[in-house]
């Protein structure tokens, strides 16, 4: 039932094409003849543009035998609570088989970590959670390998290795760093190898072709033959340097733009979403075509230092340069991830501001990713082991994380009275307020779908957006602080509302809201409450 407009848009672009054939060359040019407009199709959304990702760090989510180390059959056993809190889809850390906990070292990409489990355990965790309907996207670490991946180890110290030139090499010290330090490093035999990361990390070199086919068949093999929904490509950003450039070089957003062609020919449904680390939306623009997202560093810290700072100051900024260059809010989203302090430790354990963080991610534009843990508020900071621990799921030894004596770390201090299963039954636990707003999110299609419109609040301390689709409109208003707040007034010069009265309806938050006054399609001075409490949070249907 689509076709027919698209027919319709190919009979214009033919026309068009043909019109400057059929005029005649001694005249003066006639005006262009206006063609009618065909109505723009609604594009069909992608099933990522509609969901809530939860990411987790396998070693720490759920230990199954008892090693201390969580594994597959972990996370399928906590399948249910993933479906409870109503998130859509899980994005694994590395899987692969790797020289460090971390996994971000990988030393065979066709094969799954035996501390993880086995392969015939990942395609059971991944077969339970389709049937729930949860996809599962895994990291895809393309940048560099492990010094003890097979590849490099046959590779360093022998020229005449068939993998030399999947590395990059240099006879004597190049003399400059990358941008994280010292990128050139000791090679065996003498000379160099060039690692971005750290010595352990070699990077592949992207401008053989070898090494891109290998790739692709990687690519190939996890989406087809084992049947992962997508990735989140490490450090993209990073692939090909050019002379001391390295990032984002003209080579790099090549290669990904040849990359998306690539798996998009192989599954259309399938999802990338890249780490370009500090990113925005101005980056987000030079990916498009390159990644289905990226992650949108820009609006994760300007949430978090908004929240933080009790100023809405962060925020309107990073949502002015989204406006101004990915208005369409294709991007991912988050608080804080693997990389960096947890977001609680942040904000120093203060669990009012964990539900306004949390309000202002599952109500704003882009697919929002949550941190596992961040939804019981575990904290944490680095070194990095720190704000990777075990998930606290309960007062008992290791936070029930696994029967073990020792887990492979210990969880923070405070898991006695930081657990799942203490939030589970409290009606006003952050875990009941995330699952509250996730399905709020996915029962209002503005929220995720809908344009976004930034309302002038008139005192920082208040943060206040406005989405909407052709269908509904909903009003986000916030207290940033800890103080009571009644000098406020929403304004907004230019909206899509039909002048008059228009009812509204509490989606969220306590108390009725006043009824809101369009003139001219703006809106002025309006006060849904004459007061806002401290960390009150407002989601409004207007009618
Ligand atoms: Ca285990």
């Amino acid at each position: 039932m689509k076709k027919q407009p698209i027919l319709l848009l190919l009979i214009l672009t033919l026309l068009g094409a043909c019109a400057p054939a059929a005029a005649t060359p001694t005249l003066p040019p006639a005006p262009p003849t206006p063609l009618p407009q065909p109505t723009p199709t609604p594009q069909p959304r992608s099933w990522w543009q509609d969901a809530v990702f939860y990411e987790i760090f396998v070693r720490s989510f759920y230990d199954s035998d008892g090693d201390g180390i969580g594994d597959f059959n972990g996370i399928t056993q906590k399948l249910d609570y993933l479906s409870s809190l109503g998130i859509d889809a899980i994005w694994l850390m590395p899987i692969n088989p790797a020289t460090s906990y971390h996994g971000y070292d990988v030393t065979n990409y066709y094969a799954v970590n035996p501390e993880y489990g086995s392969m015939d355990d990942f395609k059971a965790m991944l077969n339970q959670a389709h049937q729930r309907g949860i996809r599962i996207i895994i990291d895809l670490v393309l940048n560099h390998t492990s010094v003890e991946h097979p590849w490099f180890a046959d590779a360093n110290g022998n020229p005449n290795s068939p993998y030399r030139n999947w590395y990059l090499w240099a006879d004597s010290y190049p003399g400059y760093n990358g941008p994280f330090g010292t990128a050139w490093h000791a090679a065996k035999g003498g000379g160099y190898y060039y690692g971005v990361f750290w010595s352990g990390m070699p990077d592949l070199n992207y401008t053989n072709p070898e090494v891109t086919a290998e790739m692709y068949q990687v690519t190939r093999y996890w989406l087809q033959d084992i049947g992962v929904d997508g990735f989140r490509i490490d450090a993209a950003r990073h692939l090909i340097e050019e002379g001391q450039k390295a990032s984002d070089t003209p080579a790099t957003l090549q290669w990904f733009a040849d990359y998306y062609q690539f798996y998009k020919n192989l599954d259309p449904n399938a999802y990338t979403v890249s780490e370009i680390y500090g990113a925005g939306a101005l980056i987000a623009k030079n990916y498009i075509g390159r990644a289905d997202h990226i992650f949108n560093f820009e609006l994760a810290s300007g949430i978090v230092n908004s929240v933080n700072g009790e100023a809405n100051s962060s925020i309107t900024s990073a949502i002015k340069f989204m406006l101004k260059d990915k208005p369409d809010g294709q991007f991912a989203t988050f608080l804080t991830n693997h990389d960096q302090d947890r977001v609680m430790s942040v904000f120093s354990g203060k669990v009012e501001k964990a539900k306004v963080a949390a309000a202002m991610l599952l109500t704003a534009p882009g697919t929002p990713f949550i941190y596992y843990g961040e939804e019981i508020g575990m904290q944490g900071r680095k070194p990095d082991p720190d704000i990777r621990r075990p998930m606290q799921w309960r007062d008992a030894p290791n936070a029930g994380f696994t029967s073990a004596p020792q887990a492979w770390r210990d969880p923070f201090g405070d898991y006695a009275t930081v657990n799942v299963a203490a939030q589970e039954n409290d009606p006003a636990s952050l875990l009941n307020h995330y699952r509250t707003l996730i399905a709020l999110r996915k029962a209002h299609p503005a929220l995720s779908a809908g344009n976004t419109a930034l309302m002038e609040s008139g005192n920082r301390g208040v943060y206040s957006i406005l989405r909407s689709t052709g269908s509904e409109r909903i009003l986000v208003v916030i207290n940033l602080t800890g103080a009571l707040i009644s000098d406020y007034a929403l304004n907004l010069s230019q909206s899509d509302l039909p002048d008059g009265v228009r009812t509204t309806q509490a989606l969220f938050g306590n108390g009725q809201p006043a009824n809101l006054t369009i003139a001219n399609g703006a809106i002025d001075a309006y006060q849904p409450f004459a007061e806002l409490a401290p960390y009150a949070i407002h989601i409004i249907s207007i009618k």
